[in-house]
């Protein structure tokens, strides 16, 4: 993923140079001037937006890469059928009268990028692996309002397609380069075309690295972008 970024400052000052009619609409002008400056991303699962923490809005699905400051972990025990807290002594659910008890989990994240920070919360019985500290994550999931102190965070589903670490630099940018060629054809390219064009970018990465970072679909030798619906 490309760093560029502009402060909402700038971009109302480039907006009104440059499409002075639109300027008002930030969103559109946000695209316009990522897509001037070359900014690509990966492709990311519809209906997740790429934003930088301070850019996140109530209830959009986003998509943020943030380095992971703090982790906090709390467990409680509850019911197997509706989650709700079991009190110690209780033998029976007190909201759908269920008999059988779980541990719950619930795992929060400080986390940051360099516009801001919020608390990641992982819903119970998750599946998703500890997120190391001092470590880079892309981390999809929907933005919630914390009613009692007023700030953001971000709820994340039990899905591991919605986390994944951060590549190194070097191969990010080629898997970019590949993705972006590849958009050129909707067809899809044939293995061989492009193992070929591969070899003439000089990636310091090899092919089947490159290919096993991106989603692509491989059928009969011949590669296309992966359509999510
Ligand atoms: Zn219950």
């Amino acid at each position: 993923m490309v760093e560029k970024t502009i402060t909402e400052k700038e971009l109302t000052e480039w907006a009104n140079k440059k499409y002075p009619d639109y300027a008002n609409n930030t969103e559109l002008m946000r695209m316009c001037w990522e897509k001037e400056q070359g900014v690509t991303y990966p492709l990311t699962q519809k209906g997740f937006i790429h934003r930088k923490v301070k850019e996140i809005k109530e209830g959009e699905f986003v998509e943020l890469k943030v380095l992971i400051a703090k982790t906090h972990k709390m467990e409680y025990n509850g019911c197997c059928n509706c989650k709700k807290k079991i009190q110690t002594g209780q033998t029976v659910c007190s909201k759908c009268g269920g008999k059988d008890f779980m541990t719950y989990t619930w795992k929060y994240y400080s986390v940051g990028d360099n516009t801001g920070t919020l608390v990641v919360k992982a819903l119970y019985p998750s599946n998703i692996e500890d997120f190391k500290c001092g470590k880079i994550y892309t981390i999809k999931g929907r933005v919630n309002k914390n009613d009692r102190n007023n700030k953001y965070e971000l709820m994340i589903s039990g899905d591991k397609n919605n986390v994944k670490p951060m590549l190194d630099t070097g191969l990010e940018k080629s898997c970019n380069a590949v993705l972006d060629y590849l958009d050129l054809f909707t067809l899809g390219v044939g293995e061989g075309k492009l193992r070929e064009w591969v070899k003439e970018q000089g990636f310091k990465e090899s092919f089947d690295d490159i290919i096993g970072n991106i989603k692509v679909c491989n059928k009969d030798g011949i590669i296309t972008l992966m359509k999510e619906d």
